[in-house]
């Protein structure tokens, strides 16, 4: 298996087994070089300055949004807003365009495998308008059904917000189908694609989505720069975010003529570092290729899985069929508390993650109040995951157990 690890400053001579990726994942020299570069060489205040070094640095940014385009095949740049993460995305959709289309009588379907960061902006949204949430419920091994799909979507389904990968379950979620069928009825899709990005590629015009949200820091960008793809017409229909500086065209005493997009939504100092850390973990993730990405990933999923499934009293969350899972793996270990189960890992150098993963719904949906989560980058090697096989094959004899 090739080795990347090298390419990672924190992990290349680490005894750290990161299993924690879907957290965040680390950052290969090549991001680290090009933040720090942009500060050293084309370091002003983008999309002001007139001078030779401003335009530099607006020349990077908007590069950076460019690459970003490409990345999920997005017909326009302009249909690009950088942000701070996935959260403020999805945040930007529910204040500009939730609170200003939905109202008493609609119906905004969202699926109860949604991080935290998809539940509670339309929560906010239902509240204020007074438009019912209404939740899109998968199988116990986390697949939506044609039946599903069909029976949730109605004539007043004005609003879809659904997860392409979701961070517990970890496999692929049929949105086409969704959006296709919400399409169908008049309504209006976004797609958190927070944990789809760093693993498979996405074509947003393919898939028709409306929106569409992720995060720079878990595709190895700096944390503080993520995106929202939004259709252009939509976008142009909506109000701004937030307001301020940046974001005008001209001012007066009683109001403002906003910026034409992305611009409109991009108010204050913008992360000109971050964005152009971005572009080079997107030429980075592109110069691996994400059919090798996914092969590396599919192949350590297997070998963790099958070890598991081996393990006594240890159950995988979700599919049993390592393809279904991308890289994440979420368990538990009959009597024994998730904390226990990271913090016994620690003391072997194995990071992975405990507790609710911001998905009580879905989990509660599930049946288990907490799991651990074991989650796989094609930066990890079949050390990092027998690591962890042998510490979890101790767990319960450490807790007690007799076997
Ligand atoms: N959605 C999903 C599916 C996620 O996994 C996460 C991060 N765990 C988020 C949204 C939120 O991402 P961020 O904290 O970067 O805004």
């Amino acid at each position: 298996m090739t080795d990347y690890k090298k390419d990672f400053p924190l992990l290349k001579d680490s005894q750290v087994a990161y299993l924690d990726n879907a957290a965040t994942a680390q950052r290969p020299l090549a991001v680290l070089e090009a933040e720090k570069a942009f500060y050293e060489k084309y370091n002003a205040n983008p999309l002001r300055g007139l001078y030779e070094l401003g335009m530099e640095a607006t020349d990077r940014y908007e590069e950076a949004r460019d690459t970003v385009r490409d990345f999920l095949h997005a017909a326009k740049s302009c249909e690009i807003i950088f942000t701070r993460n996935t959260t403020e995305s999805i945040n930007l959709v529910a204040y500009s365009y939730g609170l200003n289309n939905l109202k008493a009588g609609d119906e905004i379907l969202v699926g109860i495998d949604s991080h935290h960061s998809n539940l509670l902006p339309w929560q906010m949204v239902a509240r204020q308008t007074g438009a019912a949430i209404k939740f899109l419920e998968c199988e116990m091994d986390g697949s939506f059904t044609d039946e599903a799909i069909e029976n949730a979507v109605t004539p007043k389904t004005k609003f879809a917000a659904v997860t392409h990968i979701s961070n517990v379950i970890g496999r692929v979620n049929p949105v086409e189908k969704i959006i296709e069928k919400v399409h169908g009825v008049g309504g209006v899709v976004l797609v958190d694609a927070a944990q789809s990005a760093p693993h498979i590629p996405i074509d947003v015009q393919k898939m028709d989505a409306d929106f569409l949200a992720f995060s720079g820091h878990k595709l190895m960008a700096p944390m503080g720069i993520g995106v929202l793809y939004g259709k252009e017409n939509l976008l142009n229909a909506m109000s701004p975010f937030l307001t301020g500086g940046e974001m005008i065209e001209s001012v007066t005493r009683e109001g403002a003529v906003f910026a034409e997009l992305p611009h409109k939504f991009e108010a204050g100092t913008v992360n000109g570092g971050g964005a152009w850390g971005l572009k080079a973990a997107i030429d980075y993730l592109n110069s691996i290729g994400f059919e090798a990405i996914e092969e590396k990933e599919n192949a350590l999923t297997a070998l963790a899985m099958e070890e598991l499934k081996k393990i006594p009293h240890v159950h995988v969350i979700g599919s049993q069929d390592p393809k279904e899972h991308n890289g994440i793996l979420n368990f538990t270990v009959d009597g024994v508390h998730p904390h226990d189960i990271a913090s016994i890992l620690d003391g072997a150098h194995v990071d992975v993650r405990a507790g609710h993963h911001c998905a009580q719904p879905l989990l509660a949906h599930l049946g288990v109040m907490v799991t651990t989560r074991a989650s796989i980058s094609f930066y990890n090697s079949e050390e990092d995951v027998l690591r962890l096989i042998e510490q979890v094959k101790n767990i319960r004899r450490l807790m007690g157990y007799d076997e």
